[in-house]
């Protein structure tokens, strides 16, 4: 359940953004997430909504958007949706596959209020 923990990152992001601007909540937070860090969007709203309650970020609302996991071959170029971490090139065949997004994890946007 690493979903506790990154819970916990954001809020500690979002209660520091806040306090540096003198805000008095969080009003909305936007997070990025690769599908290879394996996060439950719905996981990490539970979390979150827990670990807020009672603090400047408790009616916060957290947009999680996942981001697919997409592989570039080394040897011929081609960019693909990589299916069940099957890192094999669709057009060559070659396991030379290096990844272009997938493995995100930020804060995209944060409003405070
Ligand atoms: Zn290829």
């Amino acid at each position: 359940m690493h979903e506790m923990a990154i819970a916990q990152g954001i809020l500690d992001i979002a209660l520091a953004a806040a306090a540096e601007n003198d805000a008095a909540t969080v009003a909305r937070i936007k997070l990025q997430v690769g599908e290879m860090t394996e996060v439950e969007p719905e996981a990490l709203t539970f979390c979150f909504a827990a670990l807020a309650a009672g603090t400047a970020a408790a009616a916060a609302e957290l947009e999680v958007e996942v981001l697919p996991l997409v592989g570039r071959c080394r040897d011929c170029g081609r960019e693909f949706r990589v299916e069940r971490f099957r890192f094999l090139c669709p057009g060559c065949g070659s396991a030379g596959v290096e990844i272009v997004s997938g493995r995100e994890l930020r804060v995209e946007h944060l409003e405070v209020e």
